[in-house]
């Protein structure tokens, strides 16, 4: 798969924009800070396509870029952000579950950024739990794997097992650009 074009399409906030064609999307969903602006940007070879959380903006939106002219990438909020006050971060993560669960869209894949260095929060379980339980497709990122040395990673690895027992995931460098081929390979809806 090698994406030729990668275009901001538009910011959603509630239903009103949510469908505008049946074309796929493909989620990105994490926590604040884990890197999700920075693996997107990798996958589209695009340093500034996708915006940081830690800049003012798009941010609290639903994102969606057109891939291809084919199907979206969409980016949701960063949830867990910790300036927001409490219940903006409630507010972010009831945007994210409506859309994940209650709007009428069936995602193609489902994208689960972590921090390698940090590995699955409580905050982290709930959401893929859930995800799970909505037999959504979810592939796990571990980025920013560049930042662990071989035993770090080794137990890093294992303690990520424990938790999501066979299920796919994997070791991933925006920074470095460690599995892009193999993660837009594992996403994307057309080859
Ligand atoms: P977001 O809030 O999840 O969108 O995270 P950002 O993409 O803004 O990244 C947060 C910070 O992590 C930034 O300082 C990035 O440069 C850094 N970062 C992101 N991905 C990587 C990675 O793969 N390796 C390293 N070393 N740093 C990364």
């Amino acid at each position: 798969m090698i994406i030729r074009e990668a275009i901001f399409a538009r910011g959603v906030v509630g239903p009103k924009n949510l469908m505008e064609d049946d074309l796929p999307h493909v989620a990105f969903i994490g926590r604040s800070n884990v890197g999700k602006s920075s693996v997107i940007n990798s996958l589209v070879n695009n340093k500034k396509l996708a915006r940081s959380s830690s800049t003012a903006g798009r941010t609290q939106e639903i994102n969606f870029f057109l891939i291809n002219r084919a199907f979206y990438f969409v980016d949701l909020p960063g949830f867990g952000y910790a300036r927001g006050s409490h219940e903006k971060r409630n507010d972010i993560l009831q945007l994210i579950y409506w859309y994940l669960f209650e709007s009428e869209i069936n995602q193609y894949k489902i994208v689960m950024i972590l921090d390698a260095r940090i590995g699955m929060t409580e905050n982290d379980v709930e959401v893929y739990n859930d995800l799970i339980e909505h037999n959504k497709d979810v592939v796990l990122v571990l980025n920013k794997i560049d930042k662990l040395n071989q035993s770090e990673k080794q137990a890093s690895l294992k303690k990520l097992k424990q938790i999501i027992g066979e299920n796919k995931f994997l070791q991933y460098s925006a920074e470095k650009k460690t599995g892009v081929q193999e993660l837009l390979d594992l996403i994307c809806p057309i080859s």
